[in-house]
């Protein structure tokens, strides 16, 4: 995206560049823009396009399923079942798991009872591969049918449903009891159909409801449950009622007497929502607050690391990057003061002396213009005037003809 002013390239300058004449261009290029759109406000902690901001987690993709081939997981998954065997695995009574294990394949071994994941988890990205038997036998819910219980809690249906009518939200994909699924991209039976699903558990704080928890499922790439509320588990003819969650619970995979097969099930770990910690997204005032403060005081510790008498100006950025998150008066006072040391020493020099110095003086007083336009220094800072004065005079602000 294009940088829209020089606030962005400023504050992030390099200490040792700042009075050292290099182009914004060049250093800009060299490290990226710190922040230059609105600040952080009541209920976010970041500005537009902070550079302060964590970066992302890279993660490595992996490959899609192929009807004969299961795809590869992302390199930050979760393996449950890579094919290889059921060590991640237990029975419902908690013994050894039943199911048979061959050629990457687990297949639900009927009256064995549900399969649960040794592990638990709350909130994730879970994606499962399964598929019917190819001889078609019963209807309705009682052909094909397995289940994906997240949080060993609520169900996502597994139903040959390929030409098969039962009730719609006993569907694949259906969030069982609750909701139909939108559409039916269901394969014919005996192909693997992939499930990608995302789930946000209920949270509740001394019983009032804070978040309803979601479901949102891809059936073979389409959207079927698109951000779904939860309404407790569902289940079979009862209608279940919103609720807390516990915190973590097992995946489990349902015997529902057919034997259904599985493949390459992983699950990524998703990031806290602002109900429970998270930064990203719209966070209540008090959250905001503390992370503004903790950020500021991370950049204070910074600036003090930059301190350097002969070169004022990186410790006064730093700080003054600081004032976006949290005003401080002692802050505020001391790069005011770096500030104005930082114009003194361009006094009395040439124009041919200063001639170097137009670009980073503009970028100041750019800086000190967004600061006061967001009230995080007085409209009367001094060094703002200073800036302008030079720039004035210097005719730096003039186009060329
Ligand atoms: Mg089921």
């Amino acid at each position: 995206m294009r940088q829209a002013g020089a606030v962005k390239t400023l504050l992030l300058i390099p200490s040792c560049c700042l009075l050292c004449g290099l182009t914004s261009a060049a250093l800009g290029a060299s490290a990226g823009p710190r922040f230059y759109g609105d600040p952080p406000d009541d209920h976010h902690p970041w500005a537009v396009h902070d550079g302060n901001r964590p970066q992302p987690v890279r993660v490595v993709p992996g490959t899609f399923s192929q009807p004969d081939q299961p795809g590869k997981p992302p390199s930050d998954a979760r393996i449950l079942f890579d094919g290889k065997d059921l060590s991640g695995w237990q029975s419902d009574k908690g013994e050894p798991a039943k199911w048979m294990v061959k050629d990457g394949v687990m297949t639900v071994v009927p009256g064995t009872g549900q399969l649960l994941t040794r592990e638990q988890f709350g909130d994730c990205q879970l994606h499962i591969e399964w598929a019917a038997p190819s001889k078609v036998e019963g209807d309705s819910q009682g052909r094909a049918n397995s289940g994906v219980f997240l949080m060993g809690m609520l169900e996502i249906q597994i139903l040959d449903s390929y030409d098969n009518v039962t009730y719609a939200d006993g569907h694949a994909g259906a969030y069982y009891g609750i909701n139909p699924p939108m559409a039916l991209p269901i394969r014919p039976p005996g192909e693997f159909q992939v499930y990608d699903i995302v789930f946000r558990r209920p949270i509740y704080r001394d019983g009032q409801v804070l978040d309803p928890g979601y479901v949102t499922v891809f059936v073979n790439g389409v959207l079927v449950q698109d951000h779904t509320p939860l309404e407790g588990p569902g289940t079979h003819m009862t209608r279940t009622k919103p609720g807390p969650f516990p915190e973590k619970g097992p995946l489990s995979l349902q015997d529902h007497g057919n034997p259904m097969r599985f493949r390459n099930i992983w699950y990524r770990q998703l990031p806290p929502r602002p109900a429970e910690g998270g930064t990203d997204g719209w966070l209540t005032k008090e959250a905001t607050t503390a992370k503004r403060k903790e950020i500021a005081a991370s950049i204070r510790a910074d600036a003090a690391s930059l301190v350097n008498a002969s070169n004022p100006a990186p410790e006064m950025l730093r700080l003054m990057e600081s004032l976006v998150y949290e005003v401080d008066a002692p802050t505020a006072l001391k790069a005011g003061r770096l500030a104005a040391a930082y114009f003194d020493k361009l006094k009395g020099k040439s124009a041919a002396e200063l001639a170097p110095m137009k670009d980073e003086v503009k970028q100041l007083r750019d800086v000190f213009n967004y600061l006061v336009r967001f009230g995080r220094l007085p409209t009367d800072f001094a060094p703002r005037a200073a800036a302008e004065q030079m720039i004035k005079e210097q005719g730096w602000d003039k186009k060329k003809p």
